[in-house]
């Protein structure tokens, strides 16, 4: 089965009734059909935010210290 986007509530699947699996909406253009690359590529926009750098919180930190710490003794190393 081709998959479909809905326009309606912009869910990506595939459907079996030519309507949308979610909402029921008819509202659906193939996935792959540059029109819909477009709204997907529109939606993913207004939903992605500044990336966040990933680095630990300094109180996680020194809680793998003290974990770290723990398990050394527990392991005698
Ligand atoms: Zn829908």
């Amino acid at each position: 089965m081709p998959e479909i986007l809905c326009t309606a509530c912009g869910s990506v699947g595939e459907t079996t009734s030519g309507a949308c699996p979610r909402c029921g909406s008819r509202d659906l253009l193939p996935a792959d059909a540059p029109s819909a690359r477009r709204f997907i590529e529109a939606r993913n926009a207004r939903q992605s935010r500044p990336a966040e750098p990933a680095a630990p919180s300094p109180r996680a930190e020194a809680t793998g210290k003290v974990l770290g710490r723990a398990l050394g003794k527990l392991f005698g190393k």
